[in-house]
């Protein structure tokens, strides 16, 4: 019966030439985490002249969704995600983004695409577009689902907590894909954990400031800091289970203004990712006992601030639901699907929104790169300099086959669980 999924998407593909230059528009007008006000509006403007669906918009955020009733059967949930980076483009492409934009802190930054949410979108309006035309074919609820503020992790929790299931459906399955540093063309899923959990927070140490020629009247904070971060890496090399995956970064660390004066606090600011719970659980008491130990050891005179700053929940693919999705995926895209690729240390909200109710959940990573610089240089030791990776300056998919394989995949999993 799932034979007929393939065939459905064959009869009623249509050119996808409109999406290549709405994709060029969404790449050359970034927006920022929290700021996505104008991406919405277009997204929403490109829903709404489908007219087929429902259109909610202002969800958590600039968060939208829209809903296609289409009679009885199962609600299928598919999301995107629709903000860009502070990262100055460097691709030279033609449709390359100057935008600019202030940030949180009121700071001018440049603003990039740099991880693919442009992408995203495009399949996923592709999709909804393709799903509305061949509503003779399915039965059931079509939810397509744009979050914002995806990158700092906020997206996802605030549409749930701004009454998103009282707004639209309940959905019995929520989607999601990533257009990755894979070869374009090739797609893959695993069932379990496909995407780590991550942790960020800032830590505060004091010490006692003063002259640099006069130490024995401080408390070096830079001394004390440099102890915490060397410390730290004993976390993952000698207590989490080796079997386990874990990693801890200090990505950055603050100490002072001026060569010959001592500061009176450092900031270490320290991400980590995890699978088990469990394991997130003991990197969190250890760096704590750590940072404290320290502390105390170099007499420090106020006890450190540990500020958490994003959260991401590890993403689990629901095992009955990815079985099912590999069997459609294998059966479209042959050998280019991946049924067990590897689980990746990059973190997403995604699950998010269906973690809330209990929702299964299934994710997915999509190629990106082209597939003749990736057969060239793939395998090279030069090769992660020459394939830009997500968030890269230079990360630039190729538009085509990607956006296929997104479109597809999006419709396939919705049909997997909507066909007649
Ligand atoms: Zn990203
Ligand atoms: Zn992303």
């Amino acid at each position: 019966m799932s034979h007929g999924i393939p065939k459905i998407l064959e009869q009623n593909s249509f050119d996808l030439t409109p999406y290549e230059d709405l994709y060029k528009y969404f790449h050359a007008h970034p927006e920022l985490s929290l700021q996505e006000k104008s991406t919405s509006e277009k997204v929403a403007a490109h829903l709404a002249q489908l007219n087929a669906y429902e259109i909610h918009t202002h969800i958590g955020g600039y968060g939208l969704a829209g809903v296609l009733r289409n009679g009885p059967g199962a609600t299928i949930l598919l999301r995107a995600d629709m903000d860009a980076l502070p990262v100055q483009e460097l691709t030279g492409l033609p449709y390359a983004s100057s935008v600019t934009m202030r940030d949180a802190d009121g700071i001018e930054k440049p603003v990039m695409h740099a991880c693919g949410h442009d992408m995203h979108m495009t399949c996923l309006l592709a999709a909804a577009e393709t799903l509305a035309k061949t509503q003779h074919a399915w039965s059931g609820t079509l939810i397509v689902l744009f979050q914002p503020n995806e990158e700092r992790g906020g997206g996802a929790q605030a549409m749930v907590d701004d009454g998103l299931y009282s707004k639209i459906p309940v959905p019995d399955y929520v989607f999601g894909q990533h257009v990755m540093r894979m070869r374009a063309g090739s797609i893959g899923s695993r069932p379990g954990t496909i995407m780590a959990a991550a942790d960020s927070m800032k830590i505060t140490v004091f010490g006692r400031g003063g002259h640099g020629s006069l130490p024995h009247q401080t408390v070096d904070p830079a001394v004390l800091a440099a102890h915490i971060v060397l410390r730290l890496q004993g976390i993952v090399s000698r207590e989490v289970d080796p079997s386990d995956l874990a990693v801890v970064t200090v990505g950055s660390l603050q100490v002072g203004q001026a060569e010959n004066i001592i500061a009176d606090r450092a900031e270490i600011g320290l991400d980590f990712r995890t699978v088990k719970l469990e394991t997130r659980q003991k990197i969190l008491s250890a760096i704590q006992r750590i940072v404290e130990a320290e502390c105390q050891a170099s007499g420090s005179p106020k006890p450190p601030i540990f500020t958490p700053t994003r959260r991401f929940p590890p993403t689990d693919n629901d095992h009955n639901v990815a079985d099912a999705l590999a069997v459609s995926f294998g059966q479209h895209f042959e050998e280019q699907f991946d049924g067990d690729t590897p689980r990746t240390n990059v973190s997403e909200d995604f699950s998010n929104l269906g973690r809330c109710r209990d929702l299964p959940c299934c994710f997915w990573l999509f190629g990106g790169i082209d597939p003749e610089l990736w057969d060239r240089v793939h395998g090279d030791e030069n090769s992660s300099e020459e394939i830009p990776s997500n968030h890269s300056a230079r990360f630039a998919p190729a538009i085509q086959p990607t956006m296929k394989v997104g479109v597809d995949a999006l419709c396939l999993a919705a049909l997997t669980f909507l066909r007649k």
